[in-house]
């Protein structure tokens, strides 16, 4: 039973990442009944629409206009209509824009109804096979190797799996990045292509997953999504010999950092010097 279409509200619909079949039938019955669909590119939304037959108007709403165009659409709606707003693939919002343009719909007091569907973040988690407790979704990591390494530097102790987007012609230097700053021995899963034809899903340890992409130039093509289990729990007095290594490196060379952590902790000097090489590698 199609649902009745409130009017005024905004639908956030996602939308197939790859396989066109994978379009839910309350998307495709919001599609075609809302009265203006808000669209990231209106060329890729024109095709999907095309495909399933469906005549709306499309307005074009992404990072560079989305003040106007959200301002547009706030008129739409005070105007009484029902809008549908869109992504390229997947579902809005989810490393995607739309979030601005819905807390200031929500700040206009009108109603935004989500029609869920395909997401390239939870089909690559539901096959990835990790045991974790949890996740911890960042997206795409920056592009420079150096802010990257910051950033994973930071999630590096959590005992949550990591799940990033990434682009095929980064893809390597960020595996790269992710064994060095959080260690070779943590489970990894890369997901690509998923729902399309050369989909694939290969698990294996961080250390091995640069020589596994470098192995085959198919394997590095394509749209990928990268999952690393989280930080393994540690012992009391590796928590805190790796503290004190964290906040004497910030004055002593590692040799000497890593004798002073291992007498404040009892950890053993060799690890925490190997610590002490890497986080000054990464700094
Ligand atoms: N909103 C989308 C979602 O819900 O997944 C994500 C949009 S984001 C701009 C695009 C990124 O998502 C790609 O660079 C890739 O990392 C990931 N992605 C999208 N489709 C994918 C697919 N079919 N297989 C693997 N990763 C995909």
């Amino acid at each position: 039973m199609p649902d009745v279409i409130r009017r005024p509200a905004l639908y956030v619909v996602a939308t197939p990442i790859g396989n066109l079949a994978d379009i839910t039938l309350r998307a495709l019955d919001t599609l075609r009944s809302v009265d203006l669909i808000a669209a990231e590119d209106t060329r890729v939304t024109s095709r999907l629409l095309a495909h399933f037959s469906i005549d709306k108007p499309v307005l074009a709403l992404h990072q560079h206009n989305e003040r106007k165009a959200t301002s547009r659409l706030i008129g739409a709606l005070k105007d009484g209509h029902a809008i549908a707003l869109v992504s390229d693939a997947g579902t809005p919002v989810v490393s995607d824009p739309g979030a601005n343009v819905v807390a200031m719909v929500r700040a206009e007091g009108f109603p935004i109804i989500p029609i869920p569907g395909p997401s390239a973040l939870a089909a690559a988690w539901s096959v990835a096979g990790l045991t974790d407790p949890g996740f911890l979704f960042k997206g795409f990591l920056p592009a420079r190797s150096g802010e990257r390494r910051k950033v994973l530097q930071a999630l590096s102790a959590l005992p949550y799996a990591l799940v990033f987007y990434e682009a095929p012609h980064r893809v390597v230097d960020a595996v790269r990045d992710l064994a060095q700053v959080l260690g070779a021995q943590r489970e990894a899963v890369v997901a690509r292509e998923l729902t399309k034809l050369f989909e694939s899903v290969h698990a294996c340890p961080l250390g091995e997953l640069e020589a596994w992409l470098e192995a085959d130039e198919n394997r590095r093509r394509g749209e990928f999504v990268l999952i690393v289990a989280g930080a393994a729990e540690q012992a009391p007095e590796r928590a805190v010999g790796e503290n004190a290594l964290r906040l004497l490196l910030e004055e002593l060379p590692p040799a000497q950092a890593a004798r002073l952590a291992s007498r404040l902790s009892g950890v053993s000097r060799s690890d925490l010097y190997e610590l002490a090489v890497r986080l000054k590698d990464t700094a």
